[in-house]
């Protein structure tokens, strides 16, 4: 059986449903795959299969300690009534290009490809490898991941879920998203703070010995809804494949040719999934990361050069307001040749003194694989308004940074742009962006107002907020997230 190793250290070997039970090594590795050796994935055979067919020929490669049987029920689960499109991933030409719709499922994001399986398999995860446990899933979020967790984790047994956010971090309605959610098992805490500070608190917490061991007295087994999750990752292989299928389906290609991908990215997991599709033998020509004003990848891809010191913006595809990159030591586990030990070097640099160099030959090859570019906040406006009186299409602020970087570079190729959001998740920045907004609106004023103006559905996810009660207002300090988590679990339930 193949196993997931530590980008860390070799020693380290896990099944799949371990990985996908603990989520991050305890060495604070990543886990990997070594081989995609297992036989490619025939481009032929997926041209007219479904989603779901799809999504079954991928688990199977990667999961093999779930038997077809638990792949499908678990694929069918997520799959089938949570999206509103039968595609589960539409692509839609806009103008000149292609744009891959993400944003379908129950929380409007494309966190939800992720993390309506995750849940599946975490729960097949514990009756293989940790029957009779609790699994505590501690999760960091920029804004979608926290959403789209709580739903897809929200009282399923034996499960408790914490997600926490930075404090005037997110959007008004991903926060009311949040604060929002039902369901037994859950918690939500805003933390003073930025994005990279929770997500590196949390991990942190997950090597701490001490933290540990409490948490195994209490028979509490720790795990991450994060895209460190192999569960969530695999998942988003899927959609790859299936935006190929409907360019040569729509005959925007034929069969064998090669397309570019343009992927708006924050935490690198989205177009580290577009990577993992190449290496299964998906023909993909470039893969273009585009970044907001944290460009901090832009320029890890341009010049070889990661360098977390600098100021943390915040932005209008806050999303992506991230420096430090955590995806990224997948691939970095690659284009070293699997290097162990030089992984473990690059990461405490970035760890101890903010940065580190790739030498000249791995950045040639990795700029074979990877393009890159970025959006500043006023393009990403200027945008959506152009796109959308050009093309009659409304994209979200970080679909339309994609969108700005993909008509900045040469267009060597057919592309897919990928749309991470619905427009309404981040309404006040588009109605701002086509001159929609006046100032004593609402979001849900907002909201009815563009609508009117351009006919866009509203999904009924969000529409339905402005009913719901609010269920949580916890907050706390970076240092303050440890006591919020025990006082969380010995609550009276
Ligand atoms: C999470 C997110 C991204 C970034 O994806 P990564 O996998 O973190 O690179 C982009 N856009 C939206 C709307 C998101 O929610």
């Amino acid at each position: 059986m193949q196993k997931f190793e530590s980008t860390r250290n070799q020693q380290i070997q896990l099944e799949p449903s371990l990985a996908i039970l603990q989520g991050l090594s305890d060495d604070g590795g990543l886990f990997v795959l070594r081989d995609f050796g297992f036989q490619k994935i025939d481009i032929s055979q997926i041209i007219n299969a479904s989603y779901l067919e799809i999504a079954q020929m991928i688990f199977k490669f990667f999961l093999e300690d779930f038997s077809e049987e638990e792949i499908r029920d678990a694929v069918h689960y997520a799959y089938e009534k949570n999206f509103k499109t039968e595609e589960v991933t539409p692509l839609v030409k806009v103008g000149e290009t292609h744009i891959l719709e993400l944003f379908h499922g129950p929380t409007s994001a494309f966190k939800d490809v992720g993390l309506t399986l995750l849940p599946q398999l975490m729960s097949l995860a514990i009756q293989k490898q940790a029957s009779g446990k609790r699994v505590l899933i501690l999760t960091a979020t920029s804004g979608d991941t926290g959403k789209a967790a709580l739903e897809g984790f929200k009282d399923v047994d034996n499960v408790e879920i914490m997600v926490f956010y930075p404090k005037g971090g997110v959007s008004a309605i991903q926060e009311l998203q949040m604060k929002t959610q039902t369901g037994k098992n859950v918690s939500i805490c805003a933390v003073e703070g930025n994005f990279d500070q929770v997500q590196s608190e949390i991990k942190r917490l997950f090597l701490e010995d001490d933290f540990k061991k409490q948490l195994a007295e209490k028979n509490i087994q720790l795990s991450s809804a994060n895209s460190i999750n192999i569960g969530r990752l695999i998942p988003q292989i899927v959609y790859y494949f299936s935006a190929y299928a409907q360019m040569v389906r729509s005959k925007a290609i034929n069969i064998g040719d090669e397309i570019d991908f343009v992927v708006p990215t924050g935490n690198f997991g989205n177009i580290l999934a577009g990577y993992y599709a190449k290496k299964l033998g998906l023909p993909i020509g470039k893969l273009i990361c585009a970044s907001n004003e944290n460009n901090v990848l832009h320029e890890f891809i341009s010049t070889g050069c990661y360098n977390r010191q600098r100021a943390f913006l915040q932005t209008n595809s806050p999303s992506m307001d991230i420096l430090i990159s955590s995806n990224l030591e997948r691939l970095l586990y690659d284009l070293s040749g699997q290097d162990h030990e030089q992984v473990k070097e690059w990461m405490a640099k970035l760890h101890d003194i903010g940065n580190y160099q790739l030498p000249q030959s791995l950045i040639e090859e990795m700029q074979q694989i990877f393009a890159s570019g970025y959006a500043s906040q006023e393009k990403t406006k200027e945008i959506i308004k152009e796109v959308y009186q050009k093309d009659n299409y409304l994209l979200d602020p970080h679909s339309a940074v994609a969108y700005k970087v993909w008509k900045d570079l040469p267009q060597e190729r057919p592309t897919v742009i990928l749309a991470t959001a619905s427009p309404y998740k981040f309404v006040q920045t588009v109605s701002d962006a086509i001159n929609q907004t006046c100032q004593l609106e609402n979001e849900f004023q907002m909201m009815e107002k563009l609508y009117e103006e351009t006919q866009v559905k509203i999904p009924e996810n969000l529409a339905s907020l402005e009913e719901l009660e609010i269920n949580h207002q916890d907050d706390t300090s970076i240092s303050g997230m440890k006591e919020f988590i025990f006082k969380r679990l010995d609550r009276e339930v």
